[in-house]
C-alpha cells in the first residue's frame, strides 16, 4: 500500500575540494539526507517521499531539481522563489582529516517558503500520511513561517498523519537559545514522534550532562519518542506503551564520516515504521543503515553501498 511521507526543511549546494583549486559541487543538507535514505528504504514497500523546500528560478536550482527526481523524491512541493538561490556549503577538511563546514545560507531560498498565502505543502497535506521535519527547518523559517508549520503539525497531526520531529540544534542558526528553546518546545508537543539526539538536548536545555538530557527527553510528551545515543543503543518508547526498550546498534570498523548518521538514522526508522514493523525493530534498522553510512564519506552513499539494507 502506498503511504506518502512529506518532508521539509532546506538542501544546499556543496562545494568539496581544494579551495582556489578544483572543487567539485553537489549538495546536502539534514531532512533531504533522511528524504533519500527513507525513499530508498522504503520504495519496496510503497513509500513515497516529496520534499517541500523552496527554490530559485536559477540554473543551479533546476539542476538540483532534477538530481533530486534521480533519486526518487518527489519534487511537487517545491516553489520556485524569483531573485532568491539555494544556499551553499563547503566543505574543508584539514591536514588532519578533520572535516569543517561553512555557510552561506542567510539569503537562501528555503527561508521563503512560507512567503506565499498557500504553500503547495499547505494546498496538498490532505494526500500525506507523514510530515517530517528538524530543528534546522525550525531555523531556516522566519517567525511567520514557524507559525504556519507549526498549525500544519497540528492539523496532520489531528487527522491522525504521523508528525516526526528531529531535534538536530545548530546553536549558530539561532540569534538566541531561550527562541529556539521556545519553537523545539512546540515543536516536540506537536509531534507524533520525537527523534532526539541526546547531545543536541544537553546543548539546546543547557543541562549539565548527558544523562540530564535523557532524563529529561524520557519526559517528552510525544506519543512515540527515541533517544539516539551515537554508538549506545537506542533508547525508545513505542506510542501506546509506557517502558522504555533499547534498540542495539552495530559495530563499526572504522568510522570514515559521521555526517548524515542521524538523518540515515530517520530514514531506515521511518521507512520501516510506516511499513507496519514495531518501533524497536525499526530502531535497530535505522541504526544498521546509520551504521553504514558512517562506514562510508559522505552525507548520501551510493545505493549500491546499501543495496542488502533497502
Ligand atoms: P546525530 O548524528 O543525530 O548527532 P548520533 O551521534 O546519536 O546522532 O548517531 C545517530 C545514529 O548513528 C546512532 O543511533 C547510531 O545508529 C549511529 N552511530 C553513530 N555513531 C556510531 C558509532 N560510533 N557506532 C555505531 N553506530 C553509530
Amino acid at each position: 500500500m502506498t503511504k506518502r511521507v512529506a518532508v521539509i526543511g532546506e538542501c544546499m549546494l556543496e562545494l568539496q575540494g581544494e579551495p582556489f583549486g578544483a572543487m567539485t559541487l553537489g549538495y546536502g543538507g539534514d531532512t533531504f539526507n533522511t528524504a533519500v535514505y527513507l525513499r530508498r528504504c522504503g520504495a519496496a514497500a510503497g513509500i513515497e517521499v516529496a520534499y517541500a523546500t523552496a527554490l530559485g528560478e536559477d540554473s543551479l536550482s533546476a539542476g538540483l531539481l532534477e538530481r533530486w527526481r534521480d533519486q526518487g523524491i518527489d519534487t511537487g512541493l517545491v516553489r520556485r522563489v524569483v531573485d532568491r538561490m539555494p544556499g551553499l556549503y563547503m566543505i574543508d577538511v584539514d591536514a588532519s582529516g578533520e572535516r569543517s563546514f561553512r555557510y552561506w545560507r542567510d539569503s537562501a531560498a528555503a527561508r521563503c517558503y512560507f512567503d506565499a498565502r498557500v504553500t503547495p505543502l499547505e494546498a496538498e497535506a490532505h494526500g500525506f500520511d507523514a510530515l517530517y521535519l528538524s530543528g534546522i527547518t525550525l531555523a531556516i523559517l522566519p517567525e511567520a513561517g514557524r507559525e504556519r508549520l507549526f498549525a500544519l503539525m497540528a492539523a496532520m497531526r489531528e487527522r491522525g498523519a504521523l508528525v516526526v520531529f528531529d531535534n538536530n540544534y545548530r546553536p549558530r542558526l539561532w540569534a538566541d537559545r531561550a527562541v529556539a528553546r521556545g519553537a523545539f518546545e512546540r515543536a516536540f508537543e506537536l509531534a507524533t514522534t520525537a527523534l532526539v539526539t541526546a547531545d543536541d538536548h544537553q546543548a539546546l536545555m543547557g543541562l549539565p550532562d548527558i544523562d540530564a538530557a535523557i532524563a529529561q527527553a524520557k519526559g517528552l510528551s510525544a506519543p512515540e519518542v527515541l533517544i539516539k545515543r551515537g554508538a549506545a543503543p537506542t533508547l525508545v518508547r513505542a506510542a501506546g506503551d509506557k517502558a522504555w526498550h533499547e534498540a542495539p546498534t552495530q559495530r563499526v570498523e572504522r568510522v570514515v564520516d559521521t555526517t548524515a548518521a542521524g538523518d540515515s538514522f530517520a530514514g531506515g526508522y521511518l521507512a520501516r515504521r510506516l511499513a507496519g514493523e514495531g518501533a524497536v525493530e525499526s530502531a535497530i534498522h535505522g541504526n544498521r543503515v546509520a551504521a553504514r553510512v558512517i562506514g562510508h564519506r559522505g552525507a548520501i552513499i551510493s545505493a549500491e553501498a546499501m543495496g542488502d539494507l533497502v
